[in-house]
């Protein structure tokens, strides 16, 4: 199959061949014609599975294919949950566009930076806009641009656009925009807040589904080391110089983790990056750039670099501490084995963390064997449920039997 028999122009064509695109992806293959004749899309796409060029290479097609009576109208407007997604989408979009005959302007529009310089670019308007849905409305409420005009919009990460609390964003800029248009819908994960806004805005949608289809499922080895929770930097330190990983990218929980890492990583002479939610976006831009151009051999992060960051062979993630839920540990390993490379994914888990991590396996319906590696073998106890003043187990409440059980401890009586 070739990017020619879907039905692109050799502009377009060209630019995938830039890009080293030899062959489209299934997602490619199955979303490209149906965009092209302007029917819905909705897609099941794990991340790596070249989604984004699944939905840039049509729009950017049919903006150049009609006569535009009014160019530098927002026709196209792709909506993702992160400024990172919103950078690389964009990225994306200009690199494909670069051998249209007629230049089709893309605007970027994402939070965290000041909002002036994104108002001026907008002057002169602009065809298509790929954007977060808060910085996309403040601009609106503006006057900046106007959504009337909007042929085709696109939910990139749906999933994640809910998981982040954007419903009431997104159903304010649903009301911007012309009922009649294109809505091509993507998410890796169908929960049903994220299936209810599909049946909502899609009509008759051609529905692909990639992640079902072994031979696209991204080739992640993934591994589960028993280590206790003081052994894991060492550990790292150790997987680090015996895998000959040139890069790693290591997951924590909280941001003053990614700096403790980092830190102990630096005085063994491992050169290491923190990258969380309160970096300046500078400074966010300038770890990942360091790290695509392997400036940088450890990026240590919190789950803002779970999801939409996409660094070209990276051979290995680590959760060093695990992930909230199963859907952030799906997104997390995604970072590596992206568009047919091969990768690990290496979760350290800790006597106290095994239960959550069981949690996981079962979520995603698959068992990762776990291993010791010689020299850190775990030799901390797994703790039982721990009891509370009631005499219930954590997380669950005091049972009517709990209460009397406790009472009677106690000396009371129950009645
Ligand atoms: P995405 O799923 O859109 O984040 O894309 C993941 C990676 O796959 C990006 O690095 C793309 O540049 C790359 N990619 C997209 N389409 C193809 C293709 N047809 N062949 C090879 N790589 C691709």
């Amino acid at each position: 199959m070739s990017f020619e028999s879907l039905g692109l122009s050799p502009a377009l064509v060209r630019a995938t061949r830039e890009r080293a695109y030899l062959e489209p992806t299934a997602i490619q293959v199955g979303a490209i014609p149906a965009a092209l004749r302007a029917a819905d899309v909705l897609g099941c796409a794990q991340t790596g599975s070249g989604k984004t060029a699944a939905f840039a290479l049509p729009i950017l097609q049919r903006l150049s294919d009609i006569r535009r009576d009014r160019p530098r109208q927002v026709h196209a407007l792709i909506l993702v949950p992160t400024r990172e997604l919103a950078a690389q989408v964009g990225d994306t979009f200009r690199n494909l566009a670069q051998y249209l005959p007629e230049p089709l302007k893309i605007a970027i529009l994402f939070g965290g930076v000041s909002i002036n310089p994104q108002m001026m670019g907008l002057r002169g308007g602009a065809d298509i806009v790929v954007a977060t849905p808060g910085r996309l409305l403040d601009l609106v409420e503006h006057n900046a641009l106007r959504l009337g005009d909007v042929q085709t919009l696109v939910l990139d990460e749906a999933d994640r656009l809910l998981d982040l609390g954007f419903a009431d964003e997104l159903a304010r800029v649903l009301e911007e925009l012309p009922a009649r248009r294109q809505n091509l819908f993507f998410s890796a994960t169908f929960p049903p807040a994220v299936q209810s806004l599909a049946d909502q805005l899609l009509r008759d949608p051609v529905r692909i589904e990639v992640a079902a289809e072994p031979e696209e499922k991204p080739d992640i080895l993934q591994r589960a080391i028993e280590v206790d929770t003081a052994k894991r930097t060492p550990l790292l330190r150790h997987l680090i110089k015996e895998q000959g990983w040139t890069r790693v990218l290591v997951f924590v929980a909280t941001k003053y983790a990614t700096e403790l890492v980092c830190h102990k990583l630096g005085l063994a002479g491992i050169h290491a990056q923190a990258f969380h939610g309160e970096l300046s976006q500078g400074a966010r831009t300038q770890v990942l750039s360091d790290f695509k151009a392997s400036r940088l051999q450890v990026v240590v992060a919190t789950d803002v670099a779970a999801r939409g960051i996409d660094v070209a062979r990276l051979p290995a993630v680590v959760n060093y501490d695990l992930p909230r839920s199963a859907v952030d540990y799906t997104h997390r390993i995604g970072r590596t084995g992206r568009a047919g490379q091969s990768g690990v994914a290496i979760s350290f888990v800790t006597p106290d963390a095994e239960a959550h991590f069981r949690l996981i396996e079962k979520r995603q319906g698959e068992r990762v064997p776990r291993e010791q590696i010689p020299g850190f073998e775990p030799v901390e106890a797994a703790p039982g449920p721990v009891s509370d003043v009631n005499g219930g187990v954590k997380g669950q409440r005091p049972s009517k039997k709990d209460k009397l059980r406790a009472a009677a401890a106690r000396g009371g009586s129950s009645t």
